[in-house]
């Protein structure tokens, strides 16, 4: 060996650098270093980390470790078991730079786990030349140390919906944010009362207690849940949800409009379920020309169309008592289109008018969820071909961990 050491590269505890091996021949050129137990130190036990007395020598073990420059690096190492007095058996000694478990060093799994944050799990294994799985698995370990378990801590406000995962009927994840700071707080698999049950199991009485709102869609098992931990709590719909559902009442409306009337009207209402469902100001000008012809010839799609205009403004109102009064306008304006569908939506709309009508207390706005579903649906891509909800969870987590200011609701 040269008198220049790689020594300092290494500075492992109790262990010291023999010698170092370099495959130029191989691609890519790797470089193997060999490290053997020093023995001024008494060696731990990997379990309980006390000192143990040594009970056999000369163990092999090859490891991955960060790259020197261009060179693959790999670690092989001597190490020996202990007899450890606590444990009361012989254990593998602890490495202060190995999990005794993993085939690579910690400051390579720290480095594939800040890696993964911003690539996806295939780029990471081609970038280093790693198993895929291999990456995952360090992934998934410092993801769970990190946010694997729930913070419940400040929540006040609550933002709660779904998100599919797949496209079967079972492949839902319920997402708890807090609203306050923009945190996804949980996520668990399913969508049932019994999900959301288990969010609160962990919640202490008083930190429910401390939950004063809770935005939602119209969702059953939710609200359930939600009256059933936090009675006191005001549940707010969300108005996202409730105009995507009238969305289904002027979708079949225009339908039937168009197995209605006569082919020259059809041909204003062929191809305009987009025109009609999309916000106005989304569209170019001239879909919103194409909108407004249609709105003049039928008038049975141009009231439910207003009608849409009118349930959001039901929506700006911060005294209940005219928001109350809009919607009961809303509903007997509604009642006039006489439709199976736009019946059914009153009556929801009636059963769930305390919720609306929260929204005046607490002007939660859906901009905060739909941002976090946007951020969502980029983490789905990037996990593409890894189907482990526990791990979606952690990865969501920690994308989403929220900004530390408070900000006022609304
Ligand atoms: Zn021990």
């Amino acid at each position: 060996m040269s008198r220049l050491s790689i020594a300092h590269y290494f500075p492992f505890a109790r262990v010291k650098v023999l010698g170092q091996n370099v495959h130029l021949e191989c691609e890519p050129a790797g470089t193997m270093i060999r490290l053997v137990p020093d023995h001024r130190f008494r060696p731990r036990c990997h379990e309980c980390g006390r000192p143990g007395t040594v009970h056999a020598t000369g163990l092999r073990r090859i490891l991955r470790d960060l790259a020197v420059g261009p060179a693959q690096t790999y670690l092989d190492v001597e190490y020996r078991r202990v007899w450890c007095p606590s444990c009361r058996k012989a254990k593998v000694e602890q490495l202060s730079f190995a999990d005794p478990s993993r085939r690579v060093t910690h400051r390579l799994a720290r480095y594939v786990y800040d890696l993964c944050r911003i690539m996806t799990i295939q780029d990471v294994a081609d970038h280093l030349d790693l198993d895929p799985k291999t990456v995952k698995t360090i992934d998934k370990h410092f993801l769970g140390q990190e946010f694997g378990r729930t913070d419940y801590q400040d929540l006040r406000i609550l933002a709660i919906d779904e998100i599919s995962l797949t496209h079967g009927q079972d492949g839902y994840m319920t997402v708890v944010l807090d609203y306050l700071t923009g945190r996804v707080v949980w996520m668990g698999e399913g969508r049932k009362a019994e999900t959301l049950d288990a969010f609160f199991a962990g919640m202490t009485a008083q930190e429910k207690q401390g939950i004063e709102a809770v935005a939602l869609d119209m969702w059953e098992a939710f609200i359930k849940s939600v009256q059933t931990h936090c009675p006191r709590a005001r549940i707010v719909f969300d108005l996202f949800h409730l105009v995507k559902g009238y969305g289904q009442v002027i979708d079949e409306v225009r339908r039937q409009e168009y197995a209605k009337v006569d082919p020259h009207q059809r041909a204003f209402i062929k191809g305009s379920r987009y025109l009609l469902l999309s916000n106005r100001e989304n569209l170019r000008p001239d879909q919103q020309t194409r909108l407004n012809d249609l709105l003049a010839v039928n008038r049975r799609l141009n009231a439910v169309y207003i009608l849409k205009d009118q349930l959001k403004a039901i929506y700006r109102y911060r005294i209940r008592a005219w928001a109350k009064r809009a919607l009961d306008q809303w509903c007997r304006l509604a009642a006039e289109v006489d439709h199976p569908l736009m019946r059914r939506f009153i009556r929801r709309l009636r059963f769930f008018e305390y919720g609306i009508l929260n929204h005046c207390n607490y002007p939660i706005g859906t901009s905060r969820l739909e941002g976090v579903n946007n951020k969502i649906k980029v983490i789905k891509r990037k996990a593409y071909g890894f189907h482990d909800p526990e791990y979606f969870a952690l990865k969501v987590k920690q994308a989403l961990p929220g900004t530390k200011v408070t900000t006022e609701t609304g």
